[in-house]
């Protein structure tokens, strides 16, 4: 006797994706005015720009300088 089961379809885990809105210096969706690395158009807040030249850091993506 074949008693077949179907398996139940994978349930996927909501993928999260990093959209052009995701700035990677402080994790989170870009407020305000957007900075956008020249080097390899990684988009990032403004502000988290300004404060990452201040610290020394680089483009999280390029290690490019970031130029504000
Ligand atoms: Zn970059
Ligand atoms: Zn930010």
């Amino acid at each position: 006797m074949s008693d077949k089961k179907t398996p139940p379809p994978p349930a996927l885990p909501p993928s999260f994706k990093i959209g052009d809105n995701f700035c990677l210096f402080h994790k989170g969706n870009i407020q305000g005015d957007i900075y956008t690395c020249p080097a390899c158009k990684t988009n990032y807040c403004l502000i988290c720009a300004k404060k990452a030249k201040l610290e020394g850091k680089l483009c999280i993506k390029c290690k490019q300088l970031i130029l504000p």
